[in-house]
C-alpha cells in the first residue's frame, strides 16, 4: 500500500487569481486584482486563469463568453502580465478545475454554499430559477485555487467570504483525509480593494451590475474617462477630506487617485481645494495609468494568434501541477487511482 503523498514543497510563494469573461474589464478589476497580481510576478510564481465557466453560471450568449475571454486575456497581457513568467490560460482548458470541484463539494455542505452573499442577494423566489451552478459556484472557486496550491489570492473585497469558504475547505478536506491541500489566503492591495461605482458610491464598480456611466471600463477613451469621473455622485460638502463612512463618494475618488499615484487618501485630500479640483487630478491620474494599457492592447489585438498561442502554452504548464494535485486529492479521499 502506498501512503498518502503529503505536501512539501517550499516553493516561493504562489499567486493565482481568476476574472470571470461577463463583461468588459473596468478599473475595479484593474486595481483590486490585475495589478496586485503583475506587480508581483517576478516575486511569486504566477497563475490567471480566464473563469470561463464561471460565466456560464449566468444567464450568457455562448459566443460572447468566448469573446470576452479572448478581450480580457489580450487586457491581462497589456496590463503587464508577462507570459515568460506567469501562466495564463482559460479555465475550461484545464479539465482538472472540475474534477477537483466534484471531490470538493463532497467535503461542502448545502447550508455552506446557501450562506454565501453572493446567492443569498437572490430572493428566495428569485433562487428558485438561478442555476444550480450559481450555488455551486463558489466550490467551483475553491478547486481553483486549490488545484495550484496557491498560498495567495489576489481578490477584491467582494471575494473576501469565497476566499474563507476555500480555506474551510481546504482545512476540513486535510483534516479529514490527511495533508492535501495548501491553505490559501486573500490578498488585498492597500487602497482601492473596492472600487465603488462613480454614479452610485454605495455600490461596487461590476462588470454587469453597475451602470455604464459609473463604471471606468479600461478601454474608455480619455473624453469618455474625463466626463464620467467629472459627473461622479459627490455630496453637498465643500471641503476635500477622506471619510467614507460619510463621504463614501469623495472617499472613493480619494482611494482611485491614491492606487494611482501611490501617496495615501488622506494625503492626497489635503492638497486639493475643491471636489472639481480633485476630480481633474483622478480623471488625469486614471488617463495616465491607462494610456499605455490601451497602446498596448491596440497593438496586439492585431495579432490575435499571439494571445491564443500563449493560452495554449499557459495550459500546458498549469497542467502539471493540477494533475498532481487531483491524483493527490483523489487519493487522499479513497479512489483508486
Ligand atoms: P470579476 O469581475 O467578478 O470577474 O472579478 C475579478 C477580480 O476583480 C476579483 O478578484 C474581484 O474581487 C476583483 N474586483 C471586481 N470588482 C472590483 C471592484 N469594484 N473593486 C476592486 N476589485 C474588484
Amino acid at each position: 500500500m502506498t501512503a498518502t503523498p503529503t505536501l512539501t514543497r517550499t516553493l516561493p510563494k504562489r499567486r493565482l487569481t481568476g476574472l470571470k469573461p461577463t463583461g468588459h474589464l473596468h478599473l475595479g478589476n484593474l486595481l483590486g486584482a490585475i495589478r496586485p497580481v503583475v506587480d508581483a510576478q517576478y516575486q511569486a510564481e504566477t497563475i490567471v486563469f480566464l473563469a470561463d465557466l464561471h460565466a456560464l453560471t449566468v444567464a450568457h450568449e455562448p459566443a460572447r463568453v468566448r469573446e470576452l475571454t479572448l478581450e480580457q486575456a489580450t487586457m491581462l497581457l497589456a496590463a503587464g502580465l508577462d507570459p515568460d513568467r506567469a501562466m495564463l490560460y482559460v479555465q475550461s482548458q484545464l479539465p482538472e478545475h472540475t474534477e477537483l470541484h466534484f471531490l470538493l463539494e463532497c467535503a461542502t455542505g448545502v447550508g455552506e454554499a446557501q450562506r454565501m452573499i453572493q446567492f443569498k442577494e437572490k430572493s428566495p423566489a428569485q433562487q428558485q430559477h438561478v442555476r444550480l451552478s450559481l450555488l455551486t459556484y463558489p466550490v467551483l472557486m475553491t478547486a481553483d485555487i486549490l488545484l495550484h496550491d496557491a498560498e495567495e489570492v489576489p481578490v477584491g473585497e467582494d471575494q473576501s467570504q469565497h476566499l474563507e469558504l476555500a480555506r474551510d475547505v481546504a482545512v476540513r478536506f486535510n483534516s479529514r483525509y490527511g495533508e492535501t491541500f495548501t491553505v490559501p489566503r486573500a490578498v488585498h492591495p492597500e487602497v482601492a480593494t473596492r472600487v465603488m461605482e462613480l454614479s452610485d458610491p454605495t455600490s461596487k464598480m461590476g462588470k454587469t451590475t453597475s451602470s455604464d456611466a459609473g463604471t471606468i471600463f479600461l478601454l474608455d477613451p480619455p473624453e469618455v474617462i474625463r466626463r464620467k469621473v467629472m459627473r461622479a455622485v459627490t455630496d453637498s460638502g465643500r471641503s476635500v477630506e477622506y471619510t467614507p463612512q460619510t463621504r463614501p463618494g469623495v472617499a472613493n475618488l480619494l482611494e482611485i487617485l491614491s492606487a494611482c499615484v501611490d501617496a495615501p487618501p488622506d494625503t492626497l485630500a489635503a492638497e486639493y481645494a475643491t471636489y472639481s479640483k480633485l476630480k481633474r487630478a483622478v480623471a488625469e491620474a486614471v488617463e495616465g495609468l491607462l494610456r499605455p494599457i490601451q497602446l498596448r492592447h491596440a497593438e496586439l489585438t492585431r495579432d490575435p494568434g499571439f494571445v491564443r498561442r500563449v493560452l495554449a502554452e499557459g495550459a500546458e504548464r498549469a497542467r502539471d501541477n493540477a494533475t498532481d494535485t487531483v491524483h493527490r486529492a483523489k487519493r487522499a479521499i479513497g479512489l483508486l487511482t
